[in-house]
């Protein structure tokens, strides 16, 4: 008899290394196959709910009109509403959005929130755009997206190139269509109109947490950990900066056009000071001026790729010289990157764990929002912490109960809520 589960599988063997939709569905068979998965929760839980694709008409300062494509993947819906982030960018697909939105599910379910995964994107250039062009184009995209968001239905966040002023365009769009505020909408929004105090260093705070637990597996201190960071966004810049709070040596930083390397340290607040005035890493006093590429491979005890996809390949994975790998970014690492850094003994601390803390805390300020009653900033953080520390715990025990990966074992802890919910509510089939 025919087995539509392997057949979906050998369908979804990667065929190349870097689409992100493909890598995520090989780990997700792989988890799949351990767990046993049911074929028909495989065949549901394996493809997105809903992909919506919209042109977006937009009138620059130029008086002319653009049409911008731009997506929402809605990938499962089974544990509450779907939630994700909003990217801009010129090299955005819908097989990135795809993606995205599955590691949404897998992450809300890895930290336990009552939230599905959703993402959305926009191929354009915001370096080339004015501000008035981006509230347009984000207000006409939001404007098209109504029938399909709702703080019960979908629940967008800011990611790459959008911010605080984007979530308040969408919130405020949204707004005025329902004729009453709906601050819930959105999540990573201005504190004064019901974004929560700690919401814009959650994902950093999370990479700190989650490395926190890691260190202690190789008997280190802060103080004795030297700690690489690629990317000086909201994730790595952040994250770089409370780890150097913490007392963590971090040796190295970038942005898109290459990094800072001194062994023994930068001061990091310095060094954001500087990046922020000069827009550029380049001649920062008292180091040297490195790649990206030479960054990854860089000695060091944590490394933490906080910058983009596919970071980490078969091509330099058998360079790199870290004893734990802390994902800030999403899919930094390929699957056949992830056999050779197994094979290194790499301790990997999974995407949809260590970034976790972005999504944690903006389950707190979707329920803080509903609540109209909002926490203090230790709160915020101490709920944070509890989570990432207990979800660190449940997975590392299960990676040792199962002699597994630390990536296969999130996929499994996170495809096994995901599908015991689904099984209860029943497949309206
Ligand atoms: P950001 O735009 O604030 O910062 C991105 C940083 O990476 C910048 O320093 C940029 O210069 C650098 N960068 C961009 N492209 C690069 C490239 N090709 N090579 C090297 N460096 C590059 O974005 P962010 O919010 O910090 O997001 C970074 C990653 O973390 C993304 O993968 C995102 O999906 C993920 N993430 C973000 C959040 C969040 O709350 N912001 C939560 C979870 C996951």
């Amino acid at each position: 008899m025919a087995n539509p589960m392997a057949d979906d599988m050998r369908r979804f063997k990667a065929t190349d290394e870097k689409n992100p939709f493909e890598a995520m569905s090989e780990r997700f068979d792989r988890a799949a196959q351990l767990l046993g998965l049911d074929p028909d929760l495989y065949a549901v839980l394996r493809v997105p709910s809903r992909e919506l694709k919209v042109y977006i008409p937009v009138k620059l300062d130029s008086g002319h009109i653009q049409v911008f494509e731009g997506y929402r993947v809605q990938h499962n819906f089974a544990r509450g509403p779907a939630k994700g982030g909003i990217r801009y960018a010129p090299d955005v697909t819908l097989d990135e959005v795809k993606a995205l939105s599955a590691w949404m599910t897998w992450k809300c379910a890895v930290v336990n929130v009552p939230f599905g995964g959703a993402k959305g994107g926009i191929i354009c250039d915001p370096r080339q755009m004015s501000e008035s062009e981006l509230e347009r184009l984000t207000r006409r995209y939001t404007a098209e997206l109504l029938d399909f968001i709702g703080p019960d239905k979908d629940v967008p966040a800011p990611d790459m190139n959008t911010n605080e002023q984007t979530m308040a365009w969408i919130m405020d769009t949204y707004s005025m269509h329902a004729r009453h505020t709906v601050t819930a909408i959105v999540t990573g929004k201005p504190i004064a109109l019901g974004g929560s105090l700690g919401r814009r260093e959650a994902t950093g705070r999370g990479v700190l947490f989650t490395v926190n637990e890691a260190i202690k597996r190789f008997n280190l201190t802060p103080a004795q950990t030297s700690v690489v960071v690629q990317g000086s966004g909201n994730v790595g810049g952040i994250g770089a900066s409370l780890m150097h709070e913490k007392g963590y040596k971090v040796v190295a930083i970038s942005d898109i056009f290459g990094g800072i390397y001194n062994s023994n340290g930068l001061n990091i607040p310095d060094v954001l000071d500087y990046l922020k005035y000069t827009k550029s890493l380049e001649g920062y006093k008292e180091a040297d001026y490195v790649s990206n590429s030479e960054l990854l491979e860089i000695e060091c005890d944590v490394l933490a790729p906080c910058a983009t996809e596919n970071q980490i390949t078969s091509e330099n994975a058998d360079r790199i010289k870290c004893k734990i790998l802390a994902e800030g970014a999403n899919g930094p690492t390929t699957p056949k990157a992830d056999k050779i850094l197994h094979e290194k003994g790499i301790f990997v601390i999974p995407d949809i764990l260590c970034n976790a803390g972005g999504v944690t805390v903006s389950y707190f300020e979707w329920v803080q929002d509903r609540m109209g009653y909002f926490w203090r900033e230790d709160e915020v953080n101490q709920r944070l912490e509890e989570k990432m520390v207990a979800s660190f715990v449940e997975l590392s025990d299960l990676a040792e109960l199962h002699n597994v990966d630390t990536r296969t074992a999130a996929y499994m802890l996170a495809i096994d809520r995901v599908a015991y919910d689904t099984k209860m509510r029943g497949i309206y089939a």
